[in-house]
This record gives structure tokens, C-alpha cells and sequence, in this order.
């Protein structure tokens, strides 16, 4: 233990020439400045992306298809372009989704129709009204889901193949669901990504044991498809956070989903070197137990990111062989948090050398949460909690406290990674490192 925190003192305080040469270094630097971001690609061998044909985007674009957007209607329009011509669109300053053509800004009244109100739709199916045995339906449950259709036909453009979508500077999409959908081929990098709120989230008393407000709308939504790379971009909430919501009918008013879900038989990608920060539900890899859609599928590699003040699924799997490594993970006293590796049915979770700051009263043994499943690969794992620093096998604190126990083998081992640096590394340069606006 002196050993391990005197090494981490003395690498800290240089900050550090040591640590740093022997972090992998992010792609952009790999490729020399010389490449224009748009232009860059997935280096060999880094995660599943690499996977085949590995992930090129629309680096291939003619000039003819490189775009520079500034707002949401130039956006949408560039993306229009079709599967099978490469392009590159550059975000440049701040796209909010939530806006008409002209560029201004709209309300959730503006979406509403039927006469869908928030205290209408809560005075129809309070539990005391509607009962707790059936999803909601009839005319407000009708005008919420027609409300909710045009606010998704405003903030939902699709991301088809050999597409790159790169930040220039300090780019930021706001209030806007990308949906990379039954694409292959796509690169998403340098974008700060905030608050893709839902107006309409629909009541579920049949969800869990006390009901959920449930909303559509992630950052970023991954579905069938294949060799996607999401790279330094930066995912929260914005001045709109999970802990900010009012509870009605005694559960969390929720307006956001993911930041990041990769889901409905995806495959084949690499998620690095992004800050997730104050969410409730992040990263979900696979949205259902039946295996007919993601059986074989959904292998996922996700390191060097920052999940900073997460509730929750950073990440929570089904079915995939997903390598988690080098993620830095803040978890404060106070904050609700409920896990971080989601282990869920036939999941393959090989995680290993990710660090761990804990708060006050949050046991290492809340790290794993069972989902339905059986196994999870945890070694190297570093944990920082009051003034001790220590390796812990996170697995051993699982079972130790819950029951059935989960076994650590997962039947595969990682080839497809860049290097696995040790997790004393990781406070040192991945908070440093991580995240939109950094990429040139
Ligand atoms: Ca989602
Ligand atoms: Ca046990």
C-alpha cells in the first residue's frame, strides 16, 4: 500500500512524462496533426471496431460531402446524404435540437397536441385514479404519444453508413437524440453531447415495483448496427440533471434515457476516451433478454472514459463480449448511485484495471449488479476510498454480500485492445485526457 501510493504521489507530481509515455496515446495524436480530424480512422486493433473491416466513417468522403453545420436544419440536412457516400460532418459551435428552421427555440407546448398537459396527464392516471395493474391508455395516453412523435420527429435524425461526425473546437448538440440506426461504418468524435430531453415521458405503473416514468430519448442511440467508434465526446445533462427532476406518484420524474445505448442487435464497437457526467441509466448494451435479436452480437469495447457521478448501467450488458479497461470512475457519497457493471443475461463482462473513487459509505461491493446473469471477468480493479488506495477484487466483495454468486469466468479473453495500461495510470490521465473539445 505505501509502495503503491508513494508510486502514485511521485507520478502525479510530475505529471508526467513517465505516465504519459506509457499511456496508449489517443488516436489523434497517433495520425499527426497533419490529418484532418474528419479524416482519421480507427487505429488497428482498437476494441471491436476494429473488428473486419474496422471503421473508416466517411474519411473516404469527396469534397463534395464534407459539411460544416451550425445548426440543427443544416445538421439533419447533411445527414440526409444516403448510406453509400462517404461524408464528413463538422459540428461548429452549438446545435440545439429543439429548434424550427428559422433557428428558434421550441417549447414542449409547441410539440403538444390533443390537449396533452402535464397536470392533465397526471390527474388521469394517478395511481389513485388509474390503479397500479395496467399501462396507461385512452385519449391523454393517445395525445402524450402523439406529442411525443412530433418533438422525435424534430430531434431524432438518423446517422446512416460511412459517416464521421467531428467536433471543430468546442463543439456542442444539445436537446438531440442521434440514432445510428442498421448502419455500418460510423465515427462520432469531439462533441459535447447535453440534456436530450423528453416533454413527454409516459407513466408505467407495471414497471418495477412502484412504477417508472420512462423517457425515449438517449444522446446517443446505437441500434443494428455495426463498427461504430464514439471517441472523446462529452456526455451530461447540462443545466437539466436526473437529480434535478420532481418526483410524481412517488417516482423520479425521468426525462432523459442514455447518453450512450448500444442496443437491438448492434455490434462491433469502441466507445473511448469520453466523459459521462451526472446521469442516472448510461451506457445499456442490449435492451431485451430475448436472444433471437443480440445472441452473438453486441461486443462492445469501452476504456480510458471518465463516468463521473453515473447512477447506474456504466456499462449493463446482455450477451456481448465487452472489454471494459482503463475507465475512470467517480462514485460521490450522497449522489443515489446504484451500480456500474450491469451483468444481465449471458452477458461476458472482462473488465479489468479501471479505477474506483469512492465516497463515503459506498462499498466496493455495489461495483457489480446482477441482472441475470452468471459471470464477470473483474481484475486490476484500483480502488481509492477516504485515504486508502487498494487493489480489490470486486467479484469477491460481490459475493461476499449477494447471493447467487456470479463466477469470473467469462470464456473469452481480449485481443482486440490497444495497450491495457496498469490502473494506478488512470486517475493520471484519463480525467486529463478525456472528453470533447480536446481533438484538433
Ligand atoms: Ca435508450
Ligand atoms: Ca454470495
Amino acid at each position: 500500500m505505501r509502495t503503491l501510493l508513494r508510486t502514485t504521489a511521485v507520478l502525479a507530481s510530475g505529471l508526467c512524462a513517465a505516465a504519459l509515455a506509457t499511456v496508449p496515446v489517443p488516436a489523434s495524436a497517433s495520425t499527426g496533426g497533419a490529418v484532418p480530424l474528419g479524416r482519421r480512422t480507427l487505429p488497428a486493433n482498437d476494441g471491436w471496431a476494429a473488428a473486419t473491416t474496422g471503421t473508416t466513417g466517411g474519411s473516404a468522403a469527396d469534397d463534395a460531402h464534407v459539411y460544416t453545420v451550425t445548426n440543427r436544419k443544416e445538421l439533419v440536412a447533411a445527414l440526409a446524404g444516403g448510406d453509400a457516400t462517404p461524408k464528413i460532418i463538422y459540428v461548429k459551435g452549438v446545435i440545439d435540437g429543439n429548434t424550427d428552421d428559422t433557428g428558434a427555440k421550441l417549447g414542449c407546448d409547441d410539440y403538444a397536441v390533443d390537449g396533452y398537459t402535464l397536470p392533465a396527464y397526471l390527474a388521469a392516471y394517478d395511481p389513485a385514479v388509474w390503479g397500479r395493474d395496467t399501462e396507461p391508455s385512452g385519449p391523454l395516453e393517445d395525445a402524450r404519444a402523439a406529442s411525443s412523435a412530433r418533438q422525435t420527429a424534430r430531434i431524432r435524425p438518423k446517422v446512416g453508413s460511412n459517416t464521421t461526425i467531428a467536433g471543430l473546437g468546442h463543439a456542442v448538440i444539445k436537446g438531440l437524440n442521434l440514432h445510428v440506426d442498421k448502419a455500418d461504418n460510423v465515427i462520432i468524435r469531439n462533441i459535447a453531447f447535453q440534456d436530450a430531453y423528453d416533454c413527454f415521458p409516459q407513466w408505467d405503473p407495471t414497471d418495477g415495483d412502484e412504477g417508472n416514468w420512462n423517457s425515449l430519448y438517449d444522446n446517443i442511440s446505437v441500434t443494428g448496427s455495426t463498427h461504430v467508434w464514439a471517441d472523446h465526446n462529452s456526455f451530461d445533462d447540462g443545466a437539466n440533471p436526473d437529480s434535478a427532476q420532481p418526483l410524481y406518484f412517488g417516482r423520479p420524474y425521468q426525462v432523459h434515457d442514455g447518453e450512450l445505448d448500444i442496443t437491438n442487435g448492434s455490434n462491433l464497437a469502441t466507445v473511448s476516451w469520453n466523459r459521462f457526467a451526472g446521469h442516472d441509466k448510461t451506457m445499456l448494451i442490449g435492451s431485451t433478454n430475448n436472444p433471437a435479436t443480440d445472441s452473438g452480437k453486441l461486443n462492445v469495447t469501452v476504456h480510458h472514459n471518465v463516468f463521473d457521478t453515473i447512477l447506474q448501467r456504466a456499462p449493463r450488458v446482455r450477451f456481448g463480449q465487452v472489454h471494459v479497461y482503463d475507465n475512470f470512475y467517480n462514485v460521490p457519497a450522497g449522489a443515489g448511485y446504484v451500480y456500474s457493471f450491469g451483468v444481465g443475461v449471458q452477458s461476458k463482462v472482462y473488465a479489468e484495471e479501471n479505477y474506483f473513487r469512492l465516497g463515503q459509505g459506498v462499498g466496493a461491493d455495489q461495483i457489480i449488479y446482477n441482472w441475470g446473469g452468471t459471470a464477470i471477468h473483474a481484475t486490476g480493479t484500483l480502488v481509492t476510498s477516504g485515504a486508502t488506495t487498494r487493489r480489490v477484487d470486486i467479484l469477491s466483495a460481490h459475493n461476499a454480500t449477494h447471493d447467487p454468486d456470479l463466477t469470473g469466468d467469462v470464456g473469452w479473453t481480449p485481443t482486440l485492445h490497444t495497450k491495457v495500461d496498469p490502473a494506478v495510470l488512470v486517475p493520471l490521465t484519463v480525467p486529463l485526457l478525456a472528453g470533447a473539445g480536446r481533438l484538433r
